[in-house]
């Protein structure tokens, strides 16, 4: 396993609490595999719910796409509204999963203050503007959806899109003020000092190499040691390996890359997303923009050939930047960094109970922090002993993805697909 990408939250997030590897046999109610956004918050409500629990981390917390990310916390899903998920789900099931997504942004706030995590946290709203005219319409029925259902959502016309974006490059916009933004290692770090502090048992460079039954409970093997327990959670995302037979083929890691600029001077600040929201655009190949506690903006993009990739990717953001916000010229890129995303093939969230006591949560399709933590609370109940069928998580069957490999090599190709709708829907 290889270290930490030297991204700007490794640069400046806050130390992460002392960890070490697991050595022995261990005893546990629950283990959960996998110290991400999802893998912790779920040990934090077990713990809390008085469960003993220990949490296994192949790398460090926060290795994965929690502390890679833009650091939006957003309360939707990327591609699906809420009429989507009843369609897919049917009244009973989908309506519980829109409810979780909905209060998902304002949970991971609440955390933040509950257990006082440093993260930067900025909870003064996500938006996400309309790159053509004519998506106004696709953004003036999710807004309805999500307000029948109850969300504090908003709609936003172009000049009130512009004084909250600071640019007349998009034409309207829907705003959801339970979002915001956090350094994302920060907050992960702090959810992992807030576990330890709960009783939860983590163990960092210890990768799962082995989970088979012993008698009615789940042993995992890690190389130095192994847990015994009633119930097991993998939350391993887009990071997921080979320890659950077919789960990695049932996703595709697309590769994103981050980047921050160096501080813009106080002009700049004031001008571009004068509100510090988060914004993450109508577009297939997402413009996503939001400013650091100290004066960066911190975008990204996703290419389609990998060649030079960190250096095209660098000039496509710059040039972006300055399509978006000419007042802000093509900055000086200071750092950039890169990190899988976990698609799915209808863009859903999949939910699998693998086998008695042993549930997984994958493929969030690039929009996992608010969502992870909603997933995370839930996964708690199941091992609490919460039957599945009573979550709002809709759990379906293990389908591992046809040619696996080429759909993974080819998927960046898809981006070229998105761009055309992009320049004309
Ligand atoms: C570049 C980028 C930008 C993004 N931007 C945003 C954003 O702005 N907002 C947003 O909401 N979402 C964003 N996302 C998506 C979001 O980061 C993810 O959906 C979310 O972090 C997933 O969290 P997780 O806890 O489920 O998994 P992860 O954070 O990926 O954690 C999985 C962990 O499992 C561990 N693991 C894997 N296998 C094993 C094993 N066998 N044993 C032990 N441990 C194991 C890994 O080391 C890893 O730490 C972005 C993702 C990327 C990559």
């Amino acid at each position: 396993m290889t270290g930490m990408p030297a991204s700007h939250w490794a640069a400046t997030a806050v130390a992460a609490p002392e960890t070490a590897p697991l050595k022995g046999p261990l005893q546990a109610d629950v283990a959960v595999v996998g110290a991400g956004i999802t893998g912790l918050s779920a040990a934090i409500h077990l713990a809390e719910s008085g469960v003993r629990v220990v949490l296994l981390e192949a790398a460090e917390a926060g290795f994965g796409g929690s502390g890679r990310n833009n650091g939006q916390i957003i309360p939707t899903l990327s591609r699906l509204d809420p009429a989507d998920l009843v369609a897919a789900y049917g009244s009973e099931k989908g309506e519980g999963l829109i409810a979780m997504i909905r209060d998902s942004a304002a949970l991971v706030f609440s955390l933040v203050e509950k257990h006082g995590l440093r993260c930067d946290a900025v909870q003064k709203g996500w938006i996400q503007p309309a790159h053509r005219p004519g998506r106004m319409v696709a953004v003036g029925k999710r807004v309805a959806q999500w307000q029948a259902r109850g969300a504090d959502v908003r709609l936003l016309d172009a000049e009130a899109a512009r004084a909250a974006l600071g640019t007349d490059f998009w034409h309207g916009a829907m705003l959801a003020p339970t979002g915001g933004h956090v350094n994302p290692l920060s907050l992960v770090r702090e959810m992992a000092r807030a576990a330890i502090g709960l009783g939860v048992g983590l163990h960092t460079d210890t990768p799962v190499t082995g989970l088979e039954r012993a008698g009615s409970a789940w042993r995992l093997t890690t190389p130095q040691g192994s847990v015994t327990a009633e119930r097991v959670i993998l939350a391993t995302n887009a990071y997921t390996d080979d320890l659950w037979p077919g789960l990695r083929r049932s996703i595709v890691p697309v590769l994103n890359f981050q980047m921050v600029t160096k501080p813009l001077p106080p002009e700049l600040r004031a001008s571009i997303l004068p509100a510090d929201m988060a914004c993450s655009d109508t577009q297939g190949d997402l413009h996503f923009f939001r400013w650091t506690a100290d004066d960066r903006l911190v975008s990204g993009c996703t290419l389609i050939s990998l060649q030079d990739a960190d250096r095209r990717a660098q000039e496509r953001v710059r040039d972006r930047i300055a399509r978006v916000f000419p007042q802000a010229g093509r900055p000086a890129i200071e750092r950039s960094w890169s990190g899988h995303l976990a698609m799915t093939a209808d863009f859903r969230p999949h939910f699998h109970e693998l086998a008695p006591g042993v549930v997984a949560a994958v493929g969030y399709n690039g929009r996992g922090m608010a969502l992870g933590a909603a997933v995370g609370r839930e996964l708690a109940k199941f091992g609490a002993g919460t039957d599945s069928k009573d979550l709002p998580l809709p759990f379906t069957p293990l389908r591992t993805l046809p040619l696996h490999a080429l759909v993974t090599r080819f998927a960046p190709a898809y981006m070229a697909h998105l761009r055309r709708l992009d320049a004309t829907g």
